[in-house]
């Protein structure tokens, strides 16, 4: 199109504008749309890290998946500080290697934000092909895509730290000290040299790729952080998704909590239907727990909550 055709076109439009204020009121309808549309979280993204990262198959703790699975972590922060928190856990098959990633980035303020997540699947499901898409995969997914917005921005607040888990689920059952091995390796490490000290919030995400999203208010977390995670979900209009019921949860929050840490669990354990048929926990533990139950839309809500928690902790 030549500059002279431009010319006319803009020339027409203005005519016709005035002409019709049906036309006005079209046009400045779509300004917002276009200027100041809100700048979402891309669940679609994270939505694709999950799909790539489920497509490795099963991860439990010792299997060639779990290598695989650590790999793909390494390959998604080359260039960032990313530290290997690699350790030996007593379960009831004996010793078992463990490795939780850690990746820092790092603020202007003194003290940290610290974002979490188990990424491994359940070794006791390692002969139903467990996959996990929800159950460590999708939040996997969701704080690597984290990652990638908050990669090469300058922090002006603190420092944002995320911290992929090994070790969540058990080895045999849930009882005793059969779970958690990443978290309360940490914690213990970190509690040992003083950097429990220096975190502000410690915000947990499990579960949260359900197509069906209803994120239930965890009983045990710090009451102001989760009322901080509601006022997120307020403020990113997503409130709807947000504690419509309560429920106390035994998760890699605890160790944290346990040693005076504002910790926070954002979960959805409501997976599924609850019938029988599924021993009334719905898809969750089961080999149902694939891609086709997870979605985009679920992860930008998510994502967007817990960019905003970043913000509303930053302002505290
Ligand atoms: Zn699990």
């Amino acid at each position: 199109m030549s500059s002279e055709q431009v010319f006319r076109l803009n020339h027409w439009s203005l005519q016709s504008l005035s002409a019709n204020p049906v036309l006005w009121l079209l046009m400045l309808l779509s300004l917002p749309a276009a200027g100041l549309a809100q700048q979402h979280f891309r669940g679609d993204k994270a939505l694709e890290i999950t799909r790539q990262f489920v497509a490795i198959g099963p991860r439990w703790c010792t299997s060639p998946g779990h290598l695989k699975a650590e790999a793909f972590l390494r390959a998604q922060f080359k260039g960032d500080k990313l530290e290997e928190d690699t350790f030996t856990a007593n379960t009831p098959i004996g010793p078992v290697p463990m490795r939780n990633f850690i990746v820092r980035f790092p603020g202007k303020k003194d003290g940290v934000i610290v974002l979490t997540t188990h990424y491994e699947t359940n070794y006791p499901l390692r002969n139903i092909g467990f996959v996990g898409a929800n159950d460590g995969g999708s939040t996997t997914g969701m704080l690597i895509e984290i990652a990638n917005e908050i990669r090469g921005k300058v922090l002006d607040g603190y420092s944002v730290w995320l911290v992929f888990f090994d070790g969540e689920e058990a080895i045999e059952h849930w009882q005793g000290t059969d779970h958690t091995y990443g978290s309360r390796h940490l914690a213990a490490k970190w509690g040992s040299d003083g950097t429990l000290g220096r975190i502000k919030g410690l915000l947990l995400a499990d579960m949260l790729g359900d197509k069906d999203l209803d994120v239930q208010r965890e009983t045990e977390s710090t009451p102001w952080l989760s009322g901080l995670v509601l006022q997120a979900a307020k403020n990113t209009g997503h409130a709807k998704y947000f504690f419509a019921k309560e429920q106390a949860e035994e998760d890699d929050h605890l160790p944290f909590l346990q040693r005076g840490v504002p910790a926070v669990d954002v979960i959805d354990a409501d997976y599924g239907p609850h019938t029988a048929e599924y021993n009334y926990d719905g898809w969750h533990h089961t080999a149902q727990d694939t891609m086709d139950k997870i979605s985009a839309k679920s992860l930008t809500i998510a994502g967007d909550v817990f960019l905003e928690s970043i913000k509303l902790l930053n302002q505290k």
